[in-house]
């Protein structure tokens, strides 16, 4: 892997969506049970078969450098918990194997905070002659190196990515998650979030923004903090997940959420106490 100097790389996401010959029972409970932590080796490969392909909608977080073998850091499946680096490597390789994987690429500062996210696409064709270097010659497996001859700048830009499975090499377009002077690139002119409005405000928070709930944000609304109603933008900087119960409550009287620029959301209850949410603790 060829790193630009800024951000750290943290984050290798693998959606799969169950192929439509496979039995659509996720994995994830036939894994806790047959996989303690610990006491597999690493390269031991899946079990209960699940190296054949995974069924169902598997929300999978690597770290790249688990991904491409340089580094020894947990990875994550979403409503399970942490998983052991060797795991998540197989589990990305075994995701690699089926062509509907889509991949996301989520840049952490050193909170472990996204600050930047790109979704890989397939690269054009006739972008090839104009690629950058490309993966060290002869490496299987993951590599993520720059799509352009002078690397993007400040660790943003674009990249490219290969996973193994012989498709064609991904390119992910980095962009900017900060909404401290925010630029509304990713505003909605309507009430309702875009595709991608909403699934950045998902990457940032990851669960419901209130301080005690873990609900997964995918199963959250986009909750305008100040109403769209009341001139409030459906943007990253005026929004975030909220699950359906926390979002009445917070129209409950006396209840106040203040949206802060670094995505903090700070609740305040009607009896005057405060509480933080901050964006998503990515492991780093
Ligand atoms: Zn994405
Ligand atoms: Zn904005
Ligand atoms: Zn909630």
């Amino acid at each position: 892997m060829s790193c630009a100097p800024g951000p750290s790389w943290t984050w290798c996401w693998a959606r799969t969506p169950a192929p439509a010959r496979l039995p659509a029972t996720p994995p994830r409970m036939p894994l806790a049970r047959t996989a303690p932590r610990h006491t597999s080796p690493p390269g031991a490969g899946l079990p209960g078969g699940a190296a054949a392909g995974f069924a169902g909608k598997v929300t999978l977080t690597v770290p790249l450098g688990t991904a491409v073998g340089l580094a020894d850091r947990p990875g994550e499946l979403a409503g399970l918990g942490p998983v052991d680096p060797w795991l998540a490597r197989d589990l990305a390789a075994a995701a690699a194997r089926n062509p509907k994987t889509t991949w996301c690429v989520t840049v952490t500062d050193q909170h472990g905070h996204a600050v930047g996210h790109g979704c890989a696409r397939p690269e054009p064709k006739g972008s090839r002659n104009r690629a950058g270097p490309g993966p060290p010659p002869g490496r299987a497996g993951f590599s993520f190196t720059p799509a352009s001859r002078h690397g993007p700048p400040g660790g943003f830009g674009t990249w490219r990515l290969c996973v193994p499975g012989g498709g064609p090499d991904l390119i992910v377009a980095i962009h900017s998650l900060a909404t401290q002077d925010c630029e509304h690139r990713y505003e909605a002119r309507g009430h309702d979030p875009g595709v991608r409005l909403r699934h950045l405000s998902q990457v940032r928070h990851a669960t419901c923004t209130s301080p005690i709930c873990r609900r997964p944000a995918s199963q959250c609304d986009f909750e305008h903090n100040t109403a769209y109603e009341a001139g409030g933008r459906t943007c990253l900087c005026n929004g975030g997940p909220k699950c359906r119960h926390d979002h009445r409550l917070k129209q409950q009287p006396g209840w106040k959420v203040d949206q802060l620029p670094d995505g903090t959301f700070r609740w305040t209850t009607p009896a005057g106490r405060s509480y933080d949410t901050e964006p998503t603790r990515y492991p780093i």
